[in-house]
């Protein structure tokens, strides 16, 4: 491709809009535009990069015996009202009408249709395991669309759905997707871990996530360095502390704490650690408000708690006024103590003696609580984060916490949506079975954010091999002044292309220091750069996007290191 055809604008200015710097990289170096909040186009440089992933997506999942189709974007509400989904899935989804008035969605995910889909094609168990997929555009009205196309409305994913007679057929179903996934990344030469997950809206039972590990990764993951052991910190489990509760050491007091509204602002009053004070947070349940009560250096794990029986899925926290009309209290001034609605109590509150917590008056706390003597002895749950330190649950070591952008989710649906939409084939005595089923996305477009938070410099992006937009970019100095130039340019230009080398000959006139900027912004791996001071020599420039330095290697050793490059 010739840069003056290519028609790329990259930008020297870092968009305002963008937060992090792969969206920022994504927009300066001229892969999108936006059209409108988390919606965007895929310019020429950069659908180069998702046909890339694509078509690493598709042959590991032709290889895992996956079979392509094509589904509608566009979907009945009546399929959705099948399996409860229309009402459930909320304002995440882009609902309309058509000229009848009938109505539709924007398909978020494609549970629903392909269901209907095997119905109707899947008849005897003979015909089984089938695992069905495509790649194509989905549309979900994220609450919070940012990070570019990492949190965009629309993008594009690769759902694939698998069908089986049983249950044991389905482990096998997931467990060549788990391979496959473990495949299609390490091919894209990015960093990933496999963690336990939360399957959330989409239901069913045993689910894994691949993450892209990146500190701006919206995601939590706990790790265990001793094993294998890896959870997003929305499933990742804790346990009541081993050991006997230390024994109460002091009485039980009401103190008065005029101002005290928040955690910080009870340790400083009263020259106390985080650690020991409770917090008791209210949201909203089945039946009236619950109180769940955690240690005031923890978090609440949302995932967690609205599982638990009486508690409001998904969990929304209480507003004040709910929280006085229930308890006739404030809600920064509450305790467990003497607290009249259901209260569920974290493992690692159970665990305290001697804690400080609100006493369910304006302006006064307890302090020296103790269960067994101020409170009923607990029986305790698991409702916090974990954090560093804690041990894994496979006991062989303690949790690390690291953040990943997640880029890949498996789930096993088991027969909830088959069952909902009669999904059914003939076992082989003849009787009606539903199919067990499994679902496996990738965030396509994600992709191309996440392997660029994991790969950049100051200077722009560094793409993995076999992402890159093109292989080597051709740098000629002073071309348009010298035939020497111009032509051996072009003579490199050809063979390079015939060797099968994916080529960005940039032949603008324009100063070199501009085409370097550009070609280390847009991060094409190989750089050639073709001079008279080297020709006279037989030598051309090349670098590696990652190498520090430059080298002159004589013309035939540049061409043998681009050519072995992309024997993979
Ligand atoms: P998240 O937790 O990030 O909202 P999810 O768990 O809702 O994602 P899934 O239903 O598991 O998403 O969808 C499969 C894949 O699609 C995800 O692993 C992710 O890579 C991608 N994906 C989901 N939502 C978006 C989005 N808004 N923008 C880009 N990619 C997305
Ligand atoms: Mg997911």
């Amino acid at each position: 491709m010739r840069f003056s055809e290519f028609g790329l604008t990259t930008l020297k200015e870092v968009p305002a809009e963008a937060e992090i710097v792969s969206h920022k990289l994504m927009l300066r170096a001229g892969l999108i535009r936006r059209l409108a909040s988390g919606l965007f186009t895929w310019m020429p440089l950069g659908l180069r990069v998702l046909r890339k992933v694509e078509a690493v997506v598709r042959e590991e999942m032709d290889r895992a015996g996956a079979l392509e189709l094509l589904m509608p974007a566009v979907q009945p509400a009546e399929l959705w009202q099948k399996t409860g989904r229309w009402d459930q899935y909320g304002p995440l989804l882009l609902r309309m009408h058509d000229r009848h008035q009938r109505e539709f969605c924007f398909g978020p995910t494609h549970e629903e249709v392909i269901t209907d889909v095997a119905s109707r094609e899947l008849r005897s168990y003979k015909q089984l395991p089938v695992n069905y997929y495509q790649i194509q555009t989905k549309f979900r009205d994220e609450i919070r669309p940012r990070f570019g196309v990492m949190r965009s409305r629309e993008f594009i994913m690769k759902d694939a759905y698998s069908f089986d007679i049983d249950h044991d057929g389905l482990e096998a179903s997931y467990q060549k997707m788990h391979a496959a996934y473990t495949a299609i990344f390490e091919r894209l030469g990015l960093g990933f871990r496999v963690v336990w997950a939360d399957s959330g809206e989409i239901g069913g039972s045993k689910s894994q996530e691949f993450h892209v590990i990146a500190d701006s990764g919206e995601d939590a993951i706990a790790y265990c360095d001793g094993s294998d052991f890896a959870s997003n910190i929305e499933t990742a489990p804790t346990f009541p502390a081993a050991g006997e509760r230390p024994d109460p050491t002091r009485d039980f007091e009401k103190i008065a704490t005029p101002g005290v509204r928040t955690i910080a602002d009870l340790c400083q009053r009263l020259d106390i650690e985080p650690a020991q004070t409770v917090k008791t947070l209210i949201v909203e349940g089945d039946d009236g408000p619950v109180a769940l009560v955690i240690r005031g250096d923890h978090e609440l794990n949302a995932v967690k708690s609205q599982k638990l029986p009486g508690v409001a899925s998904p969990l929304v926290m209480a507003d004040d006024r709910t929280i006085r009309e229930a308890t006739g209290r404030a809600a920064g001034s509450l305790g467990p103590v003497g607290l009249e609605l259901p209260v569920y109590i974290d493992h690692a509150v159970g665990h305290l003696a001697d804690f400080s917590c609100g006493a369910n008056e304006e302006g006064f706390h307890y302090t020296g609580v103790n269960f067994g003597r101020d409170l009923p002895e607990p029986e305790t749950v698991d409702i916090r984060n974990v954090i560093a330190g804690d041990p894994a649950p496979d006991g062989k070591g303690v949790l690390s916490i690291a953040r990943g952008i997640e880029v890949g989710h498996i789930f096993q649906l088991g027969t909830k949506y088959s069952e909902a939409m009669g999904a059914t084939v003939q076992d082989q005595d003849g009787k009606d079975r539903v199919m067990e089923m499994g679902c496996y996305g990738i965030g396509i477009t994600r992709i191309v954010g996440a392997a660029i938070e994991q790969n950049h410099d100051d200077n722009g992006i560094i793409w993995p091999a076999p992402l890159a937009p093109f292989d080597v970019v051709l740098v000629p100095i002073n071309m348009h002044r010298s035939d020497t130039v111009r032509e051996a340019a072009e003579a490199l230009y050809t063979e390079l292309t015939a060797a099968g080398l994916e080529v960005l000959f940039d032949d603008r006139d324009v100063r070199p220091g501009v085409k370097f900027a550009d070609a280390e912004l847009i991060g094409i791996p190989h750089r050639l750069v073709v001079s008279e001071r080297g020709l006279a020599a037989g030598e051309l420039e090349y670098r590696h996007r990652r190498d520090e330095e430059s080298r002159d290697l004589k013309r035939e050793e540049a061409l043998n290191v681009l050519k072995e490059s992309t024997i993979s």
